[in-house]
C-alpha cells in the first residue's frame, strides 16, 4: 500500500519560523532573511517525508501565518483597507493577519476563529460585494516548483473552494453562492497553471464536509466540483476530508469524478459504516486516514489493520492508501527533541516524524514492526491507580447534584456575603511581570530555594491585595503569580501527567502551545492552591475568591489518553479538583471560581452530537466538582467565549452561582438569549477587553453597563473584566480597574 500525508508542521523543530517571524515583525531581520527561513523549513519537511518513504507528500501546506489567509490572498479576497496601506505584499499579508499601526495607517486585524475542533486558529477571510475574486498569487505554483527542484514530486494541497466559501465572512449583500462561479473559474485557472508546471496531483482539502450539511450546501459543493472535474484532463484530483465523517454527502462525493477520496477513520465515527453500506467505486483510490493527526499516542497497528482489512474487502488493495487522519500540523515535530522523557514513556508516543514511520510500517505490513507494536500495547507500563478507578466507579447519581437548589443558595449567599449591588471582581490573574516569570523560572531550575520563592510570591500577593483594596474592588483574588498556564500548572500538581520540553503545537500565527500529556490515572497528591488563597485571605477583611481550573478545560488543553474514554479521564480530573474545592472551603475560602475557559471549544462539529457526545457528560463532570460544598459557599465559573447562545440551558445546568464571560467585544446578543432562556445563574458579562492594551474610560463602561442592564436583572449583575489580566501591563491594569469600579459606583448611585 502507498502512504499519504495531508500536511506537516511548519513552525520548525526548534520553532525557527516563529523566532524568525517575530524578529521580522520587530524589524530585526529583512524580508529576504524571513523568506529564507521559510524555504529552509519547507526543504526540511519535504526531505523528512521523502526519507521516510512517503508516497504522497503535500506542497503548499506551508504558511507564514495561516493557509486560509494564503488562499484569500491567492484569489484577491483581501479587504481594500489593507491594500490601501500601500505596503509590500508580505507586509499587507501580515497587516491582515495581525493588524497594522504605524505611519501608513491604523487597521485592525481580520477576525480569527478556531479551525474546526482543533486548537489551531485560522484567519477569517472577509468578502464584500465589491471583492473581485481573481487568481493573483503564485504560492502553490512556487512551492510545487521549489519542491520539484529539490527532487520531491508533490501533490499540491489547496484549501478547497467549498470550505473557503463556507468559512469566509460576507459583509455585503452577496453570499457564498454569488461568488462560487467566479471562484471556481479562478481555481480552474490555477489548476491549469499547475498542470503546465508539471503537477500531476492536486489535493482539495474540504474539511467542511464533516459538518452538518443542508441541501443548499450539497448543491453548492456539487456545482463547484462538477465544473472543476469536467476539465481536469490528465491531472489527478484528490478530495481530502478530515475531522469527522462525511455522512451527509458521502453518496454525492463518491459519484463525482475524483481520483481519490480521503476519509478520516479516527474521528469519523461513521466512516467505516458509510463505506460498508454504500460501497466505494472501482477505479478510485481511498485514502484511509488511520494515523491520528491530533494526538501523540502510538498507533495501535492491530486495530488499524482491522480497519484496513475491512476496507480491502470493499476497495481493492492497490486502491487503498494509508494516510493521516488530518494534517500533522496539530502534533509536535519529533520525540528526538525530548531529552528528559524516559525511553519507557517515549516508546508509547509518536509525534509527526514518528508518525511517518508508522505510516510506512502499516503500509508495508512489516511483520517485525507489527509484533513489536503488539507487544508494546500488551505491556503498557501504566501508572494504573486502582484507588482512582474505584473512586470513579463509586460516584453516585446524587454526587452530580448540588443542594439546596440555586434559588435558596442565592438568598443565603446574598445575606452572608453582604456584597453591594453590582459587585465588582476580576477573573483571577494579575499582570505577569518580568520578576514574576523570572522567580518562577529560577525556582523551577533550582536556582532559588523554596523559601525564597514562597516569600517572593507572598510579597506579590500582599501587594496585589492592597492594590485591589485601594482600587475598591469587592471580591478580591490572589493574582495567580504561581501559575505559568492555567492547565499546565494543575497538570504539574496532579499525578498521572507527563510533560515535554519541545512538544510545541501551533495555535495561531507564530504562537504555539505545549499541551501536557495525560499518561496515567489522574489524582491529586496534596492541596495545590490552598496555601496561596489562605495567605491572600490573611491580608484582607474582604472576601477572597479561590481560583481553580475546571476538569473539562484541563482535559481539552491536554493530550488525552486513547485507551480510556474522555468521560473517564474527565471524571478523574473532576474528583481531583473536587478535593481542592473542599480543601479551600475547609480553609475558610467562601468564594471559589472554577474556570471552564475551554468548555465551549470542544463542542462537536455536528449539532446532533452536541449533547450525546459531549455536553451530557461534560456538564455533569463540572457539577461533580462543586456539588459537595455548603450552601454558603459561592461557586463562580468563567468562560472565555460568549458564543454559547445556542447551549444556554447546558451552561445554566452547570449550576454555578455566578458566571463571568467575555462580552466586551461581542454585541451583547448573548444577553437577549440569556433572558429568553430565563438564565438563573448570576452573570458578569466582561465590560473591559483585556486582549487589548487600551484602557476603557468610565463613560464607556457606564454606557456598556446601561445596555447590559436593559437585558439583565440588577440583582444578578456582576461587573468585571472579560478575562484574566496576566498579559496586561501594570499601569493599564490599574487604570482600567479604577475606571471599572468608578463605573460601578455611578450606576449604583443612579439606583
Ligand atoms: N483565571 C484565569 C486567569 O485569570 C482564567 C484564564 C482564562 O480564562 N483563559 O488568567
Ligand atoms: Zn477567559
Amino acid at each position: 500500500m502507498k502512504t499519504s500525508v495531508i500536511g506537516f508542521p511548519r513552525i520548525g523543530r526548534n520553532r525557527e519560523l516563529k523566532f524568525a517571524s517575530e524578529k521580522y515583525f520587530a524589524g530585526k531581520i529583512s524580508e529576504a532573511e524571513l523568506l529564507l527561513t521559510g524555504r529552509m523549513q519547507r526543504e526540511f519537511n519535504l526531505k523528512t517525508q521523502k526519507n521516510a518513504g512517503i508516497d504522497f507528500i503535500s506542497s503548499n501546506d506551508f504558511s507564514f501565518y495561516d493557509n486560509v489567509l494564503d488562499t484569500a490572498f491567492l484569489f484577491n479576497a483581501v479587504p481594500q483597507r489593507y491594500k490601501d496601506l500601500g505596503l509590500s505584499t508580505i507586509d499587507t499579508y501580515f497587516a491582515a493577519a495581525r493588524g497594522y499601526q504605524g505611519d501608513k495607517g491604523n487597521v485592525k486585524a481580520l477576525a480569527m476563529k478556531k479551525w474546526f475542533n482543533t486548537n489551531y486558529h485560522y484567519i477569517v477571510p472577509e468578502i464584500d460585494d465589491d471583492t473581485k475574486i481573481e487568481l493573483v498569487g503564485t504560492k502553490p505554483l512556487d512551492e510545487f516548483t521549489e519542491a520539484k527542484a529539490l527532487g520531491v514530486d508533490t501533490k499540491v494541497a489547496l484549501i478547497g473552494p467549498f470550505t473557503f466559501l463556507k468559512l469566509a465572512r460576507f459583509t455585503g449583500k452577496k453570499s457564498a453562492e454569488d461568488f462560487s462561479s467566479v471562484l471556481t473559474t479562478e481555481y480552474i485557472k490555477l489548476i491549469n497553471k499547475l498542470a503546465s508546471s508539471g503537477a500531476s496531483v492536486i489535493e482539495f482539502d474540504e474539511p467542511y464536509l464533516v459538518r452538518d450539511l443542508n441541501e443548499k450546501d450539497i448543491t453548492l459543493f456539487e456545482t463547484i466540483y462538477k465544473q472543476i472535474l469536467s476539465g481536469k484532463g490528465v491531472l489527478q484530483i484528490f478530495l481530502q476530508t478530515y475531522f469527522g465523517d462525511i455522512r451527509d454527502i458521502y453518496k454525492n462525493v463518491v459519484s463525482l469524478d475524483f481520483d481519490a477520496i480521503g476519509i478520516d477513520f479516527v474521528e469519523g465515527r461513521k466512516s467505516l459504516e458509510l463505506v460498508k453500506a454504500n460501497g466505494f467505486p472501482k477505479g478510485k483510490i481511498l485514502i484511509a486516514g488511520v494515523v491520528n493527526g491530533k494526538n501523540i499516542w502510538k498507533n495501535n497497528y492491530g486495530k488499524t489493520k482491522k480497519i484496513l482489512d475491512d476496507l480491502s474487502s470493499i476497495v481493492s488493495e492497490d486502491a487503498l492508501v494509508v494516510g493521516t487522519s488530518c494534517s500533522l500540523l496539530h502534533v509536535p515535530y519529533t520525540l528526538e527533541s525530548e531529552t528528559k522523557l524516559p525511553a519507557s514513556y517515549k516508546a508509547h508516543f509518536a509525534f509527526a516524524e514518528e508518525k511517518l514511520i508508522e505510516l510506512s510500517e502499516i503500509a508495508s505490513s512489516d511483520s517485525a514492526a507489527f509484533a513489536k507494536n503488539a507487544e508494546l500495547f500488551a505491556n503498557r507500563p501504566d501508572v494504573l491507580d486502582r484507588a482512582v478507578k474505584e473512586r470513579v466507579s463509586g460516584i453516585r447519581e446524587e454526587d452530580y447534584t448540588r443542594l439546596p437548589v440555586f434559588e435558596e443558595r442565592e438568598k443565603i449567599q446574598k445575606q452572608l456575603l453582604g456584597l453591594p449591588l453590582f459587585p465588582t471582581t476580576t477573573i483571577g490573574s494579575f499582570p505577569q511581570t518580568e520578576d514574576v516569570r523570572r522567580y518562577r523560572k529560577d525556582f523551577k531550575n533550582g536556582e532559588i530555594s523554596e523559601a525564597q520563592y514562597v516569600a517572593f510570591n507572598e510579597e506579590k500577593i500582599r501587594a496585589c491585595i492592597k492594590k485591589q483594596e485601594e482600587i475598591g474592588l469587592d471580591v478580591l483574588v490572589h493574582g495567580e503569580y504561581e501559575r505559568n498556564d492555567m492547565v499546565e500548572y494543575f497538570g504539574e500538581h496532579l499525578s498521572g501527567y507527563v510533560f515535554t520540553e519541545k512538544a510545541w503545537v501551533l495555535s495561531y500565527g507564530t504562537r504555539c502551545v505545549k499541551p501536557p500529556i495525560i499518561w496515567g490515572d489522574v489524582s491529586r497528591k496534596e492541596p495545590i492552591t490552598v496555601r496561596w488563597s489562605v495567605f491572600a485571605k490573611s491580608c484582607t477583611d474582604k472576601p477572597v475568591k479561590g481560583m481553580l481550573s475546571g476538569p473539562v478545560t484541563i482535559l481539552n488543553w491536554s493530550f488525552p489518553r486513547e485507551d480510556i474514554s474522555l468521560l473517564e479521564s474527565t471524571l478523574q480530573i473532576a474528583l481531583a479538583i473536587r478535593d481542592e474545592v473542599l480543601d479551600l472551603e475547609k480553609n475558610g475560602i467562601g468564594i471559589i471560581q472554577i474556570d471552564e475557559a475551554a468548555l465551549r471549544e470542544k463542542l462537536p462539529l455536528r449539532k446532533s452530537d452536541w449533547y450525546s457526545e459531549y455536553l451530557d457528560w461534560a456538564i455533569p463532570a463540572f457539577r461533580l466538582v462543586h456539588s459537595g460544598v455548603k450552601p454558603e459557599t459561592q461557586i463562580h465559573t468563567h468562560m472565555c467565549y460568549s458564543e454559547f447562545t445556542d447551549i444556554i440551558p447546558a451552561i445554566d445546568s452547570m449550576d454555578a452561582d455566578v458566571i463571568t464571560f467575555e462580552a466586551s467585544r461581542s454585541d451583547l446578543l448573548i444577553l437577549d438569549a440569556l433572558k429568553e432562556n430565563n438564565f438563573k445563574t448570576e452573570v458578569g458579562p466582561g465590560v473591559y477587553d483585556i486582549h487589548s492594551p487600551r484602557v476603557p474610560s468610565v463613560d464607556e463602561i457606564v454606557g456598556q453597563l446601561k445596555k447590559i442592564r436593559e437585558k439583565t436583572e440588577d440583582s444578578k449583575l456582576w461587573i468585571n473584566p472579560d478575562c484574566g489580566l496576566k498579559t496586561r501591563g501594570e499601569a493599564e491594569t490599574n487604570a482600567g480597574l479604577k475606571n471599572l469600579v468608578a463605573a460601578a459606583k455611578i450606576i449604583r448611585e443612579e439606583k
